[in-house]
């Protein structure tokens, strides 16, 4: 999935960490197999060749994938769009595109047009694209899919107090023993990223997961964009440096990012009374920080001493 991940335990049970890191690789392994958009004969590169075509079958993983990226689509009015596809690579996000320039009004057009979560079919165990040049692109929800997978093996392997971190997708389980107090995970500091701006103190089974500019961007005459989307436009999201969300799944910690930086956090507090236990964080593109964060959010923060940051609290 082009990124590190991370499974930590408390230091009284380091032992079995290889065997909790060769479990997670494990499930890791196989969802991208099923999901991967960069390989052809994954479902996903099967479903992105036969678009505009027949329905073809794919695996319950897939399925389930799509089915969930569908329900973040439609609960976010289309901020989350798993078609992004063609658009992510007219603005140069994927390899084969290099560019240095923001792409053409018409080149951005044409790429527009074949974007548009609505024309995703899933039908029993077939799904399908039904234009042609349809692409998906699951990055903003599937590392958290694959999470919250390997969260529910090590759990069913009875592993209570433990954190998995697929770049910057994070659930945890239990507590950082042996003090008994929960996970603390740091919010980075967008414009130094070797500096947090506070921690949250997470409970059992949470999640948190981070959306920014800083980390996967493309400079086009000189200027950066990050690498999401907003589908309405068909041009990067600006003006934002990260949101931050915790949630109860991986899963929805990973959509809710990309689908909160794509709304902001006026819309985005709409989009989260949907989702109980679910609260966020957006920072926004200038310098010093400021935390613009839920009233959930504030409470559950613990901002770090001497920072220049201001925490500002959205009304309910
Ligand atoms: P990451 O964890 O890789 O930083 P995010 O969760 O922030 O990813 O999601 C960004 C990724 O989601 C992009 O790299 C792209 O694959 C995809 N994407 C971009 N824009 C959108 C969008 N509006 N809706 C859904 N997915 C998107
Ligand atoms: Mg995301």
């Amino acid at each position: 999935m082009g990124t590190i991940a991370t499974v930590s335990v408390p230091a009284v049970a380091a032992a079995a960490l290889p065997a909790h890191r060769a479990e997670v690789a494990c499930r890791f392994a196989e969802i991208e197999a099923s999901l991967s958009a960069f390989r052809p004969e994954s479902d996903l590169g099967r479903l992105n060749a036969a678009a505009g075509g027949e329905p073809l079958a794919v695996g319950s993983e897939t399925l389930a994938v799509l089915a969930a990226a569908l329900r973040a689509a439609t609960a976010s009015g289309g901020a989350f769009d798993p078609t992004v596809g063609p658009l992510m690579a007219a603005w140069g996000f994927r390899g084969t595109n290099q560019i240095d320039a923001p792409p053409m009004v018409a080149v951005l057009a044409e790429a527009h047009s074949r974007v548009g979560w609505t024309n995703v079919l899933v039908l029993g165990h077939t799904a399908s694209l039904r234009r042609a040049g349809m692409r998906l692109d699951l990055g903003g929800i599937a590392k958290g899919y694959a999470v919250d997978e390997a969260w529910n093996r090590l759990r069913a392997a009875g592993v209570t107090d433990f954190t998995v971190n697929l770049g910057g997708n994070l659930r945890c389980g239990g507590q950082a023993a042996p003090d008994r107090t929960g996970w603390r995970v740091g919010v980075r500091n967008p414009f130094d990223t070797s500096q947090v701006l506070g921690v949250l103190i997470l409970q059992d089974g949470e999640a948190v997961a981070t959306s920014g500019n800083y980390e996967r961007f493309v400079t086009l005459a000189g200027r950066r964009y990050a690498h999401i989307i907003d589908p309405r436009s068909g041009r990067p999201v600006e003006g934002l440096a990260g949101v931050t969300v915790l949630a109860t799944t991986a899963l929805d910690a990973d959509a809710l990012s990309t689908a909160l930086f794509v709304l902001g956090p006026q819309a985005g507090r709409q989009l989260l009374r949907n989702y109980p236990g679910c609260e966020a964080v957006w920072i926004p593109d200038s310098q010093p920080a400021r935390l613009l964060a839920t009233p959930g959010f504030a409470r559950r923060f613990v901002p770090q001493a001497g920072g220049e940051h201001r925490i500002e609290v959205l009304s309910e």
